[in-house]
């Protein structure tokens, strides 16, 4: 937090800060970060990383300090070496380019990314068009593609449903990215299913439990707030999500990569902060808000679980077992 912040503090009395549970990790992240760290303990540095391992660069940066090595592309990694495909999935060419370059790749995709994967194999082989709903150029969008290229095309928004090129519209499915907004997938997918009335999809199931979740938190809490702080880092799709959401329901967000990003103004007659975070940004950078905030003035905290999560998915068969030498 900047000096400017803690030296003027709250105008009066105590701001309530309200923290919706669930937020932070969620379990693929959990399990992506884990993957690198226990490679890290076994081989020792350096493990690589294709892609930031999560979308967070607090994550990433720790990870750093411990030996991993992010790149944006397997010709950077030396031919043998370890390398770890992060969390958000890879398209099926890239394992083949590990494999052809005789790479020791370890595949920290979470399951939740790998089953859309599946779906969009499943979909193709069966002949059908894949319409992904996602945003261009994320990397899960990127991965999932990949998976039948010559028969995906992507749509990002309702009105561009209409301009959809498929070679048959009695055989089309739906599929979507994970982390994007319940809402607007639901849209989108009313808007495919009237231009193709047999399409096959599960409207927004593929979103996955921790974005739709944080998403119910928020919606829970936001007509109470005056703010909402959202951490995670500019290139976390749930994070945005949560700022959108919060936003249309006519409350100011903002997306704050740490305390340190706290701006003064953001605060003045906000006497009720809710405090969020997406599914990639650590637990305590959470906290560290919180302290910024109780830094100002006298704050009361009020945790609001909406939901208890309990998934848990397990590490790659060959990491299961903890100790050295893999
Ligand atoms: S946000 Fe969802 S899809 Fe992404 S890692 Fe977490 S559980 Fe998996």
């Amino acid at each position: 937090m900047d000096r400017e912040l803690r030296r003027e503090g709250p105008a009066t009395g105590l701001r309530r800060v309200l923290l919706p549970a669930p937020r932070s990790f969620c379990a693929g992240v959990e399990r992506a970060i884990e993957i690198v760290e226990r490679l890290l303990d076994r081989h020792g540095p350096p493990v690589y990383v294709r892609n930031q391992i999560v979308h967070n660069t607090h994550v990433v940066a720790d990870l750093e300090a411990r030996g991993a090595v992010f790149v944006s592309g397997l010709d950077e990694v030396p031919e043998r070496a370890l390398v770890v495909f992060s969390a958000h999935g890879v398209a099926p060419e890239v394992e083949r380019e590990a494999a052809r370059r005789g790479l020791d790749a370890v595949d920290a995709t979470c399951p939740l990314v790998a089953k859309v994967h599946a779906e969009a194999k499943r979909a193709a082989e069966a002949g059908d068009t894949v319409v992904l709903i996602g945003h261009e150029g994320h990397e899960e969008v990127v991965g999932t593609m990949g998976v039948a290229p010559e028969r995906t095309v992507l749509v990002g928004h309702a009105d561009e449903v209409a301009a959809l090129d498929v070679a048959d519209p009695g055989r089309v499915t739906f599929l979507s990215q994970t982390t994007l907004s319940v809402a607007e997938v639901e849209g989108i997918a009313a808007a495919l299913k009237e231009r193709f009335p047999q399409i096959k999809g599960q409207g927004a199931e593929d979103i996955c439990y921790a974005t739709s979740n944080r998403q119910a938190a928020v919606a829970a809490v936001v007509g109470e707030a005056d703010l909402v702080l959202v951490v995670g880092s500019a290139n976390s799709s749930n994070s945005n999500r949560l700022v959108e959401l919060s936003r249309a329901a006519g409350v100011a967000a903002h997306l704050v990569e740490d305390a340190g990003q706290l701006d003064r103004a953001w605060l003045d007659g906000a006497a009720t902060v809710a405090v969020t975070a997406g599914a990639s940004a650590p637990p305590r950078l959470v906290d560290e808000v919180v302290a910024a905030l109780a830094a100002l003035g006298p704050i009361e905290v009020v945790e609001r679980v909406v939901t208890e999560e309990t998934q848990e998915f397990l590490l790659p068969q060959r990491l299961r077992s903890p100790g050295r030498g893999a």
